[in-house]
C-alpha cells in the first residue's frame, strides 16, 4: 500500500508518486539561525524527520535539503546587541541547532544550504525575472508581480480581501501583493552589491535558489510549518513559475502550530519553551514521543505535563525493551506468533501511510513490547526474535529508542 499524504495545495489527501521511481526530494524549510528553537520548531522538523525516514523505511532513496536562514533582521539586531558580527550569532546559533537535533534524534540532512553562501545565483534569479519583465525595480528594491490567476492557489483565500491587513504598505508596489525579491539594505545591515542596490535578497528568494541548487524541478515535497503556506511558499512558488517556467514541486506538506496558552508558539511574540530546557530536563526522546502523539495537522496546545508522562513512558518501555533483549531461555516453549507479528507489521505500515498516522502508529509499537514482555515467559526464542525485529523497526521509524536506556 502506498504512502497517502494531504497536499495544502489540493487540499486533498493524495497518493503520494514520486518523481522518479525509488528516490524522494525533498526540501524544509529551516531555522532561523539568531536563537535556540522551541518546540514549535522542533515539531516541523521532528514530523519531517518522521516522514523521512517512513520513505526510507519504505525502500525509498532520499535526498533531504534542509536551510539555515542565516541573513534576517533578527538576526542583525541580535549581533549588534552583542557588539559582535553577524557570523559569530549564526555560527553559534548554527551549532546549537545540530546539538539541539541530536537531542531529538533527528537524522542528518542531505544538504545544509545557508543564504550568505547562494548570493550570486540569487542575482542571476532577479537579473532574469527582470529582463523577462516580470519583475521591476523601484529605488534599489526589485519586486516580482503577483497579477497572475493562480497566486493564491496554494493558500487557497482570496488575496484581494482575506490578506489584506496583512500586507505592509509600501507605495512603490504596483499591486499590494508583489513582494520583494531584492531589498536595499539599511544602513549597519550586512549587505552585497548588485545592479541595483547594496542589498540582499528577499526571503523567497533565497529559499527558491537553495532548493532549487541540490533539487531538480519540480522536487516531490516542500514542507514546513502551516505560517509558511503564506506569503512564503506560495511566493516561492511564484517565483519558480517565472523563472523556471517549471512547477517547483509536487506535494507541499505543512505541519500545524504548537501553541502556548492557545497562542502560536513564537520567538517574536516572546512565548515559548526552547527544546532545550526540555530536552534537559524530560530528554529529547520524550519530546519526539509527545510530538508523534498528535497527528502532525492537528493544533497542539502544548502541556508540559504530557512531556512529563511520555518521559516516563520512554523510560517504562525502554526497561521492557532491555528485559526482551536479555531474556535467556530456559526449555524453550513452542509458540509461533510469525502470523501474530505480521498482522502488527501491516497495522503499522497501513497507520504510517494514512497521511503518516503516529498516534496510531506508537499504540502498536509500545502495545507489542508491553505485551511480549508480559508473557516472556511463555514465548519461543525465534518469537522474541521476531517481536524485537518488528519493534527496532518501528523504532527507527519513529526515531524512538536509538539512545541506551539509563534506571
Ligand atoms: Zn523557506
Amino acid at each position: 500500500m502506498p504512502l497517502r499524504i494531504y497536499s495544502t495545495e489540493s487540499g486533498k489527501v493524495e497518493t503520494f508518486q514520486p518523481r522518479t521511481p525509488g528516490k524522494v526530494t525533498m526540501y524544509i524549510c529551516g531555522p532561523t539561525v539568531y536563537d535556540l528553537i522551541h518546540i514549535g520548531h522542533a515539531r516541523s522538523y521532528v514530523v519531517f524527520d518522521v516522514l523521512r525516514r517512513w520513505l526510507e523505511f519504505s525502500g525509498y532513496d532520499v535526498v533531504h535539503v534542509q536551510n539555515f536562514t542565516d541573513l534576517e533582521d533578527s538576526i542583525t539586531k541580535k549581533a549588534k546587541g552583542l557588539g559582535g558580527p553577524v557570523s559569530e550569532v549564526t555560527e553559534r546559533y548554527t551549532r546549537e541547532y545540530f546539538l539541539d537535533a541530536e537531542h531529538l534524534n533527528l537524522k542528518k540532512a542531505t544538504h545544509y544550504p545557508n543564504v550568505s553562501e547562494n548570493i550570486g545565483r540569487m542575482i542571476e534569479v532577479v537579473e532574469g525575472l527582470l529582463d523577462s519583465d516580470l519583475a521591476y525595480e523601484r529605488d534599489g528594491n526589485v519586486y516580482l508581480r503577483t497579477g497572475s490567476d493562480d497566486f493564491g492557489s496554494l493558500s487557497h483565500v482570496d488575496l484581494s480581501t482575506t490578506l489584506v491587513d496583512d500586507i505592509q504598505p509600501d507605495d512603490r508596489r504596483e499591486n499590494p501583493f508583489d513582494f520583494i525579491i531584492w531589498r536595499r539594505a539599511k544602513k549597519g545591515e550586512p549587505s552585497w552589491s548588485s545592479p541595483w542596490s547594496d542589498g540582499q535578497p528577499g526571503w523567497h528568494t533565497s529559499c527558491f535558489v537553495m532548493s532549487t541548487n541540490h533539487l531538480e524541478e519540480p522536487f516531490d515535497i516542500h514542507g514546513g510549518g502551516l505560517d509558511l503556506i503564506y506569503p512564503h511558499h506560495e511566493s516561492v512558488m511564484l517565483i519558480s513559475k517565472a523563472h523556471s517556467k517549471k512547477r517547483h514541486c509536487n506535494y507541499y506538506v505543512h505541519n500545524s502550530f504548537v501553541t502556548l496558552g492557545k497562542e502560536k508558539m513564537s520567538k517574536s511574540k516572546g512565548n515559548f519553551v526552547t527544546v532545550r530546557e526540555l530536552s534537559e530536563e524530560y530528554g529529547g526522546e520524550a519530546i519526539r514521543l509527545y510530538l508523534l502523539k498528535h497527528h502532525y495537522r492537528t493544533l497542539l496546545d502544548y502541556d508540559e505535563g504530557e512531556i512529563r508522562e511520555a518521559s516516563e513512558e520512554i523510560q517504562e518501555m525502554g526497561r521492557r525493551l532491555e528485559r526482551l533483549r536479555s531474556h535467556t531461555y530456559g526449555s524453550g516453549s513452542e509458540t509461533d506468533l510469525s502470523e501474530k507479528i505480521d498482522q502488527e507489521r501491516s497495522r503499522f505500515e497501513e497507520a504510517m501511510n494514512d497521511d503518516l498516522d503516529t498516534p496510531k502508529a506508537l499504540p502498536i509499537l509500545f502495545g507489542l513490547i508491553e505485551w511480549s514482555d508480559s508473557e516472556l515467559e511463555n514465548l519461543s526464542k525465534d518469537d522474541v526474535v521476531g517481536i524485537l525485529d518488528a519493534a527496532s523497526q518501528f523504532s527507527e521509524v519513529l526515531g524512538l529508542f536509538q539512545t541506551p536506556v539509563s534506571d
